[in-house]
């Protein structure tokens, strides 16, 4: 029996545990894959803090303007200013856990300039502070389990929530690679389960984040937020499979977008936005990308693609700062930064979007938290790059230290009985798939959906075009395969419910703001939605999107 579960070993969980066993809580930390694997691991560009070590004259409330500025006004004030007042401290202590940052001629952690800060904020790792925070983080958590602290499984995925009247008390698991579900107990389950990249198939992310927990959670009721906020990152390139993500560090490190105009090279951004030029907020570049290739018809070569050039930098910055970009696109792409340059087109890259949290991360079912990516806190309607590291680590923290130290909802024998009725749950569910149509070929036509509807821009025509596609795929999934197959049957259709609260809450904001741009109202309208958006499942299945104040309980 543990008094917290933790689901997701990326930062958000393992910064999550490390707080848990620290306050002597019994925590076991749950995920489907080792730590070396989740997707924080990717990170490559760096984690924000205002350390103002140089005189630069930089404070948290400088880094909270910005990522207000960037966020369009969406984001909880007060939420964010716990970041940044937090994100200092949070640098040393990855520091003291051995994070290998980049240095200065001094010693101190440098950092470089990210797009939408005024600062030279970002501290960094050359191109991998992910991979750095990441062993850092997992050594600690090996530190506290081999002394008895923390309990780690690295094999079970989370299914649903064991769920009573009062709260939630544990979650469901299915073994990697198949078996029975499985109930644990526990007096809360703390969410750190990652974007919903999955819905969407080829982004810049990890295929392990599937958006199936989110998905799951929401058809049992946990109110989703922000749901139409999807990040377009504006450089990634087709990879094999996926987006291949060209970091923001490379125009932080002076690179620079253009495309070829009456047959010379000409540098839009700089023109477009003299102040911001390449580092602008990633909207606002994905966007302009979009606009010179679609609406201006100057994409290179007639394809969806500019150009970044990085090739006039100095060599030691390429070999160093930029060394991971620069060999991810020699063997990706048979490109070579250092002479020719890359070409880009924006991708799906995050979700600003996920679980509706209040300041102390707790979602609108008792005794059910989220952290991470996965959950919707800080960045509004736009994500500055950095911030979402911070974020998770951060965020890891507050959820542990709301969910530590309270009393127990239920009793032992209510706690077993619950447990086994959400595990026979489970088992009705996908005994009630028997037909023969294979999940992974109507996900694939899912993710192609969502590319198309929750493109760049959007309209009440695409989106509600969208719909239609999604009710026909809906009336498919009534055939889908049982036996070996039911469970991941049963997570598709979870992952259809959670597509349809994306476009329903695309569909309600009509106004453009941020990453949510809608052709037919372009304007941002603060009367009318400077509001969140949030999403609820009913028993019946029956999706409903209404509009809430900023920074309200999701209990309320
Ligand atoms: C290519 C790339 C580069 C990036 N660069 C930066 C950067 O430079 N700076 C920055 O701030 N941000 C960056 N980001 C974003 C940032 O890395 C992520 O938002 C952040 O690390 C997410 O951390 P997390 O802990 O929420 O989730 P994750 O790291 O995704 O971890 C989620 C964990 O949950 C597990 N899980 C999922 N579902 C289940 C389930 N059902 N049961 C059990 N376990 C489950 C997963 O396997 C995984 O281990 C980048 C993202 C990408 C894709």
């Amino acid at each position: 029996m543990y008094d917290i579960l933790i689901v997701g070993n990326g930062l958000a969980g393992l910064s999550a545990a490390i707080t848990c066993a620290e306050a002597k809580a019994r925590v076991l930390l749950v995920s489907s894959n080792q730590p070396e694997r989740s997707q924080s691991v990717m990170a490559e560009g760096g984690i924000n803090a205002a350390l103002d070590q140089k005189g630069e004259d930089d404070s948290p409330a400088q880094h909270l303007a910005d990522t207000l500025r960037a966020g369009c006004d969406l984001a909880d004030a007060q939420a964010v200013a716990g970041l940044t007042t937090a994100a200092p401290e949070i640098i040393r202590w990855a520091d003291r856990l051995g994070t290998v940052f980049s240095r200065d001629e001094e010693g101190r952690v440098d950092q470089r300039c990210f797009g939408g800060q005024k600062k030279k904020r970002t501290a960094y790792a050359n191109a991998g502070i992910g991979r750095q925070l990441m062993a850092a983080l997992s050594r600690q958590c090996r530190k506290l389990e081999s002394e008895g602290r923390i309990e780690v499984r690295e094999d079970l995925r989370l299914v649903s929530a064991a769920l009573g009247d009062r709260g939630c008390c544990g979650g469901v698991f299915r073994r990697v690679g198949g078996g029975e579900p499985e109930g644990i107990a526990a007096e809360g389950l703390i969410l750190c389960c990652g974007g919903p990249g999955g819905l969407f198939g080829n982004n810049t992310g990890s295929l392990l984040s599937d958006g199936a927990a989110a998905a799951a959670l929401f058809s049992q009721g946990a109110a989703m937020a922000d749901l139409e906020m999807i990040q377009y990152h504006p450089t990634t390139a087709a990879g094999p499979g996926k987006r291949l993500l060209i970091s923001e560090a490379a125009r932080g490190e002076g690179g620079r977008l253009f495309t070829y105009k009456e047959g010379k090279p000409w540098y839009f951004m700089e023109e477009w936005f003299p102040e911001g030029g390449n580092l602008m907020p990633r909207d606002v570049v994905s966007r302009s990308i979009y606009k010179v290739v679609r609406e201006l018809g100057l994409g290179v070569e007639g394809r969806d693609e500019v150009l970044l050039d990085i090739s006039f930098l100095p060599k030691e910055v390429l070999d160093t700062r930029l060394a991971e970009i620069c060999r991810n696109c020699r063997t990706f792409l048979g490109v070579d930064p250092a002479r020719e340059p890359i070409p880009v087109w924006p991708g799906v890259h995050y979700f600003m979007g996920g679980f509706y949290v209040g300041a102390d991360h707790a979602c609108s079912i008792p005794r059910l938290w989220a952290a991470g990516e996965c959950a919707c806190q800080y960045h509004g309607a736009n994500r500055l790059g950095g911030n979402s590291t911070l974020g998770a680590i951060y965020g890891g923290r507050v959820a542990a230290a709301s969910a530590l130290g309270l009393p127990p909802l239920y009793g032992a024998a209510e706690k077993k009985a619950l447990l086994e009725r959400e595990v026979s749950r489970q088992r009705e569910l996908c005994a009630a798939f028997s037909g023969s149509l294979r999940p992974p070929a109507l996900r694939q036509r899912l993710q192609e959906l969502m590319r198309e509807g929750m493109a760049i821009f959007r309209s009440e025509e695409s989106l509600t075009a969208a719909l239609s596609r999604l009710d026909v795929l809906e009336e498919e999934a009534r055939g889908l395969a049982g036996g070996a197959e039911a469970a991941d049957s049963l997570t598709l259709t979870c992952q259809l419910a959670l597509s349809r609260a994306m476009l329903l809450s695309a569909l309600a904001r009509r106004e453009s703001r941020g990453a949510h741009q809608r052709s037919d109202f372009p304007a941002r309208d603060d009367a009318g939605f400077r509001a969140v958006t949030v999403a609820r499942c009913g028993a019946g299945g029956n999706i409903n999107v209404d509009f809430r104040p900023i920074g309200e309980d999701p209990c309320k």
